[in-house]
């Protein structure tokens, strides 16, 4: 959340609508209510909401908004769902034992999506979003660590290993929990985790390494084996046995659908623990991710509290207490209602929007694709060479005229040079809006090489955050 500041009271004498009186509207409702602190007075619930609305008609277009992998589109049945459980608190185990064993199955059918040789043994459990569940991850490994490092620690710094390329939340979680950062760098045309470089910055006070599937920068997925191996290769050579968590905030709900040779998952030994967002390609509207271990072994019983169950004892893993239930009944109800064919029809329709659309970008000649949306449907593009009069975040800020929001931003070191446009294509985003997205870039594109240079000058203010 943003860290709002506080605000100085202005008296607002303005009227509002005379309508939004409860009954006069001669005689109800002559000033605005202050915005700022409490309204000395009740209203009717028709004006309050009503004032509302009306504020929140300047927001965006979620439909529109090409920046945000997040759900924007579910069917009007899960909304009734979702409406009919949001007085549910997920914590309340005891009292809602349907929603804890939904929440239940949910974790069951992602250890056998995610080929856990024995589904038995896993745990895991929902969150509020990959950000919760990469932070429980994360506390797992430095626990796992401090524990074999016991005569060390404290005194030694613990690391985590990760492409430079990681989403925010990795920064968050390595400054919460105190864990030193070893970013691999980009290099030259590849934009994420290298596994030789990431083997490299391993030491006895590594706690894990995180591979992506897939980075939010890019959409292309790392090479999760392939860091297996290399860490498999450390190990060999100096007896350093480094865990790998995969962020599969999108990805892990791609994948297995789409890319069903692709061996990233529990198939791989080495693989301690997965993360997923149930708000992204796992198709539930924002409030819910997954976080899974491989096996008791790997989340240390000490990190586990006990919650009410039935007059017993539910061991629960979170950082919240109190979380609603609808988005994880949400969850389980569209796993019941796509199943793994569902899934399939759904993000293979994203991902050729997105290699359609990615195709159609570079056909328009100003422009080279970084990726094409053939693993994430997401992908990134930059102005081509010879390009000079304008840059990409003109074109982000000339799109937001016909309503979309395709965010422009710099790589990370060392590719701070590159600036590139990126497109999310989410379930809802159809090869009509696709079309049309085209064609308005396609209008734009007379106008923006007319500019004398490039005229977007504060970058940061010109595009939204793009994770
Ligand atoms: C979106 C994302 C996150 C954060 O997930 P939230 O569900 O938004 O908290 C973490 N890692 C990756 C790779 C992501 O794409």
């Amino acid at each position: 959340m943003p860290l709002h500041e506080g605000h100085r009271p202005v008296e607002r004498r303005l009227s509002v609508n005379p309508f939004y009186g409860p009954a006069n509207p001669l005689g109800d409702m002559t000033e605005a209510p202050p915005t700022h602190r409490l309204p000395e007075q009740p209203m009717a619930p028709a004006t309050a909401h009503q004032l509302v609305r009306d504020e929140l008609m300047l927001d965006g277009n979620a439909r529109l908004n090409l920046a945000t992998f997040v759900t924007t589109w579910m069917e009007p049945e899960a909304g009734v769902l979702m409406a009919e459980c949001r007085d549910k608190n997920m914590i309340d185990k005891d009292e809602y034992p349907r929603t804890a064993e939904l929440e239940r199955r949910c974790v069951a059918m992602l250890a056998d999506l995610w080929n856990a040789p024995d589904p038995a043994s896993v745990v895991g459990c929902s969150t509020t979003g990959s950000s919760e569940a990469c932070m429980l991850a994360g506390m797992a490994l430095k626990r796992r660590w401090a524990k074999r490092n016991a005569d060390r620690y404290p005194g030694a710094r613990p690391n985590l290993v990760m492409g430079v390329n990681v989403q925010v939340c990795w920064d968050k979680f390595c400054t919460f929990w105190e864990v030193e950062p070893r970013l691999v760098p980009m290099e030259g045309e590849r934009f994420h985790l290298d596994p030789q470089a990431a083997a490299e910055l391993c030491d006895e006070n590594t706690i894990g390494v995180v591979g992506i599937l897939g980075s939010t920068f890019d959409g292309s997925y790392e090479p999760i084996a392939e860091l297996c191996a290399a860490l498999d290769a450390l190990r060999e050579r100096t007896g350093l046995d480094i865990p790998v968590h995969v962020d599969g905030a999108s990805g892990a709900m791609v994948a297995p659908f789409l890319d069903e040779d692709l061996v990233w998952d529990f198939r791989l030994p080495r693989v301690a623990s997965i993360n997923t967002s149930g708000h992204k390609y796992g198709l539930v509207y924002p409030g819910v991710g997954w976080a899974l271990w491989r096996d008791s072994a790997a989340l240390p019983e000490e990190l586990v509290f006990r919650v009410n169950y039935l007059g017993g004892d539910m061991p629960t893993f979170a950082l919240n207490f109190s979380r609603p239930g609808a988005q994880v009944v949400a969850q389980y109800y569209t796993f019941l209602r796509l199943g793994r064919q569902g899934y399939r029809a759904v993000q293979q329709a994203a991902r050729d929007v997105a290699t359609e659309l990615a195709g159609r970008v570079e056909g328009l000649g100003d422009f080279r694709l970084l990726t094409r949306g053939d693993q994430l449907p997401v992908f990134a593009f930059t102005t081509a060479p010879d390009v000079t009069a304008y840059d990409v975040f003109d074109v982000s800020r000339r799109l937001r005229e016909s309503g979309w929001l395709v965010p422009a931003y710099t790589f990370p070191p060392h590719r701070e040079d590159l600036s590139v446009l990126r497109v999310v294509c989410r379930n809802g985003f159809s090869t009509d809006l696709a079309e049309m997205l085209a064609q308005d870039l396609e209008q734009l594109l007379p106008d923006l090489r007319r500019q004398p240079g490039p005229l977007t000058e504060d970058r940061g203010a010109a595009t939204s955050f793009h994770h």
